[in-house]
């Protein structure tokens, strides 16, 4: 007699959620292809692993077209329709969550690489990519303050394509070979790539001003409140590209890797040191983090977020899986004025799992080279891993170019990058999806811890007259 009800349960469930389903099939498949062709025929040629790839390709490029578009309307409409106070107090409990997780995943990377010491074992080889060496002579400074040139774009429109990045070369007519420090000039370069940075905090501040306006500013309001939901429509028709798109993109980064027994030789311990440290930060320190704010735990919600980690893992890139965040962090009935602003502005500087594996990195390169380190160099690794994570963005592999700063730091110099290459590609998918993840679960705390604040936004909202403040205020009138 059961049996009805449980089929019934199970065709409901399979409804429910087909979408992940099918996307971590699309995820097994990628890799289950993948080897085989891989191991089956070949060698390929970049032309034909360029063919395996197109599907996925046209799959991120969809992804990134709705980035911009989603980026601006969705946080102007969030805050606009929220008053200073109000937003800023729910940016306050973003910033303080990105804050403790971030650290608390540089202080885990930490513990495990002094531990495992996975430097001390084996014979790595070198490779070396163009990026890393035109980045080697910039500083830890030069970084921080191009995140912060970003932020403050001098053209909103040119933001939307590409971004400020310092660079240092040789005089003309000069060897770069034993240049002194002080001889080197800078220049600055737009790259491409758009500046979510300056994007989003010209959409605060637009945002901002269109609240205050009150009902001269509502036609704007109105327009990118009815533009975001606009997004979210075309994002929703995407996502069911994804277990195909995510297949292909896995398939073809498989086939196109160097020899998986020879790298796992070589780099097996700090692979396993990293990877150690992501599901102990993910399923460890960020559930107990919001434990500790809400009383509960998160499992649920990450079960609830598959489909999410799944896009994650196959684009290796948050900017890319932030249309999907959004939508699955609607469809599990956040309030879209927190997942607006928490999701494109953690998707941009909230990286935990980069931060943990740039301190990992740094610290395994310094065994690996035999350079002894200081309590001190410790600190300032893990000062500059977090300022490293900051400063990435959340493209395929953008934590290996920043990493260059985390090196300075230990005395190396950039080209030991070249160490780690070898299965950057991977790790990234795997941090990738951590930070998406952790972005997503602070969402939810920020949205429980910010109930009241918006119920009486929403009153404020529905009769403006009648202003109600927070307890904190002490009037509070009903
Ligand atoms: N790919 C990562 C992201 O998009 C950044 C990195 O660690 O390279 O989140």
């Amino acid at each position: 007699m059961t049996r009805p009800k449980n089929s019934s349960k199970f065709k409901g469930f399979m409804q429910e959620n087909s979408l992940t389903i099918l996307t971590i099939i699309g995820v097994a498949v990628g890799i289950i292809v993948g080897l085989i062709l891989k191991n089956s025929t070949g060698p390929w040629t970049k032309r034909e692993i360029m063919y395996i790839a197109f599907p996925g390709e046209l799959f991120l490029r969809m992804l990134k077209c709705l980035i911009v578009p989603l980026l601006v309307s969705s946080i102007t409409s969030a805050i606009g329709s929220l008053d200073l106070s109000m937003s800023g107090r729910i940016a306050t409990r973003a910033i303080v969550y990105y804050f403790l997780t971030t650290v608390s995943a540089v202080i885990l990377g930490i513990v495990l690489v002094t531990t495992i010491r996975p430097g001390q074992v084996g014979q790595v080889d070198e490779f070396m990519t163009d990026d890393v060496e035109k980045n080697s002579k910039v500083l830890t400074p030069d970084t921080l303050m191009d995140l912060v040139r970003n932020m403050f774009s001098d053209n909103i429109v040119q933001a939307t394509m590409f971004q400020y990045r310092t660079e240092i070369s040789a005089p003309k007519n000069i060897t770069q070979k034993d240049l002194p420090m002080e001889l080197w000039e800078f220049s600055g370069k737009y790259k491409d790539g758009s500046n979510v940075l300056g994007l989003v905090m010209f959409s605060i501040i637009l945002g901002t001003t269109i609240g205050r306006m009150r009902e001269q500013g509502k036609l704007l309001q109105e327009f990118f409140t009815t533009l975001s939901e606009a997004m979210m429509i075309i994002t929703s028709w995407v996502i069911w590209i994804s277990p195909l798109g995510v297949a292909f993109l896995i398939t073809a980064k498989i086939i196109e890797m160097h020899s998986l027994v020879l790298v796992v030789q070589q780099l097996g311990w700090y692979f396993l040191t990293v990877m150690l440290g992501l599901i102990l930060h993910g399923f460890g320190t960020i559930p107990l983090l919001f434990f500790l704010g809400s009383g509960s735990l998160p499992y649920k919600y990450i079960g609830k977020l598959s489909q999410v980690l799944a896009t994650a893992f196959g684009t290796g890139s948050s900017s890319a899986t932030m249309p999907c965040t959004i939508k699955c962090l609607d469809g599990m009935g956040m309030d879209p004025r927190v997942t607006r602003f928490v999701i494109p502005v953690g998707a941009t500087i909230n990286m935990d799992g980069t931060a943990l594996y740039e301190a990992v990195a740094a610290l395994f390169i310094a065994q690996y080279r035999q350079v002894s380190y200081s309590f001190g160099t410790v600190i300032a690794v893990s000062i500059t891993a977090t300022a490293a994570s900051i400063g990435a963005a959340g493209i395929p592999q953008a934590g290996l170019v920043t990493m260059v700063m985390v090196l300075d730091t230990v005395g190396l110099p950039a080209k030991d990058v070249s160490l780690i290459i070898a299965v950057d590609w991977l790790l990234d998918r795997f941090r990738t999806t951590i930070n998406v993840m952790c972005d997503a679960i602070g969402t939810i705390l920020v949205n429980k811890l910010s109930v009241k604040d918006l119920e009486i936004a929403d009153r404020n909202a529905a009769d403006p007259h009648e202003l109600v403040e927070l307890s904190n205020g002490h009037e509070l009138k009903d």
